[in-house]
């Protein structure tokens, strides 16, 4: 495992909010999401000083945006533009549903924002509004165009695999990476906390989801790809043409020993890891002038390891998926 100091550059991801204008039903309940008290948010100024706070003591390189939904809070562009501007920081991004992106794809990449994760499981309208229980995947489709024309590239898609619909969704999501020249990312089905259900019976491995495609004709290539990488590279060729695609096998394929991460969660504590309900108060420690924050910190963070299971307690929208 590559704890941050020994790796010599870490990864962060901030989630700078819990809220979400998306239901998706892998990460959200329909009604009565269980949302944080807003006095328990902590203004994007303090998230901002807790991510400076980090990058100083724990060679944090790579910070990433996250939540819930980060187009839903107000402010962003302020915040990143303070993360970008922290020395050492080398690339700011975020993960989005992308159906706000339009709006502020242009705003952002002037505020720093250097690339963008959009995340699409389907391109079909009927499922998208069904599996996001109320979505436009027009509106993401848009805002995949304006990320481009705002050079948030490289430009990768996130999408998660399900049993019911892979073979549909897919080769039509390989198509339009391919046309729109960007990577897309299949990542496994986690059982969190919510619709646990729905979430057994849907899940899929990519390996079943790679020898489908094989079987129907494409070919499957490895490529190259940097160290502590969560995903697994690979050009997928079908009917002439060539797609660069990840697979996040966090289920199947345990990366846990090449992670690098840290995560800031919405209410500002540090967590060494999704699946680790143990969280470090960092920024009510912070507020609150405490001593020695530094050394209880690295203690914390020391501890990180391997998960006994990938499942998590939460749903990532609190945490920052
Ligand atoms: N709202 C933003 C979005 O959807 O991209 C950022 C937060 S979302 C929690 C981050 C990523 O986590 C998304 O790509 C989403 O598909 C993924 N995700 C959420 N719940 C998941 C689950 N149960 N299994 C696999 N991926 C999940
Ligand atoms: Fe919202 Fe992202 Fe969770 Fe979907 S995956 S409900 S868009 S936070």
């Amino acid at each position: 495992m590559h704890l941050p100091r020994a790796a010599g550059a870490a990864t962060l991801r901030v989630s700078v909010t819990d809220r979400c204008n998306l239901r998706c039903a892998y990460c959200m309940p329909e009604v009565g999401v269980p949302l944080l008290p807003r006095n328990e948010i902590p203004p994007l100024s303090e998230l901002a000083g807790a991510v400076r706070w980090l990058v100083e003591r724990f060679a944090v390189d790579r910070v990433k945006v996250t939540g819930g939904e980060p187009l839903v809070r107000g402010g962003l562009p302020a915040f990143v533009s303070a993360v970008a501007a922290i020395p050492g920081v080398r690339e700011v991004s975020m993960t989005t549903n992308g159906t706000r992106l339009a709006a502020s794809a242009r705003e952002l990449a002037g505020a720093g924002l250097g690339r963008v994760n959009v995340s699409l499981d389907t391109l079909d309208p009927v499922r998208f509004r069904e599996l996001t229980r109320g979505g436009r995947v027009e509106e993401v489709l848009e805002g995949i165009d304006a990320a481009l024309a705002a050079g948030l590239t490289p430009l990768k898609l996130n999408s998660v695999l399900r049993r019911s619909s892979f073979r549909d969704d897919v080769p039509a999501l390989l198509s339009l990476a391919s046309e729109k020249g960007v990577e897309v990312r299949f990542i496994e089905l986690m059982q969190t906390g919510t619709e646990a259900a729905w979430a057994i019976a849907e899940r899929v491995t990519g390996a079943v989801v790679r020898d489908w495609l094989v079987s129907e004709g494409a070919r499957v290539t490895p490529l190259p790809d940097r160290p502590n990488a969560p995903a697994r590279r690979m050009s997928i060729e079908r009917g002439g043409q060539a797609t660069a695609t990840g697979w996040i096998d966090p289920v199947s394929h345990a990366f846990c020993d090449d992670c690098d991460r840290l995560r800031l969660d919405a209410r500002g504590r540090l967590r060494r890891c999704l699946m680790d309900d143990h969280a470090f108060p960092l920024v009510d420690l912070l507020r609150r002038g405490e001593a020695d924050v530094a050394a209880a910190a690295s203690i914390y963070v020391g501890g990180k390891r391997p998960p006994d299971e990938m499942t998590i307690g939460s749903a990532m929208a609190s945490i920052g998926g």
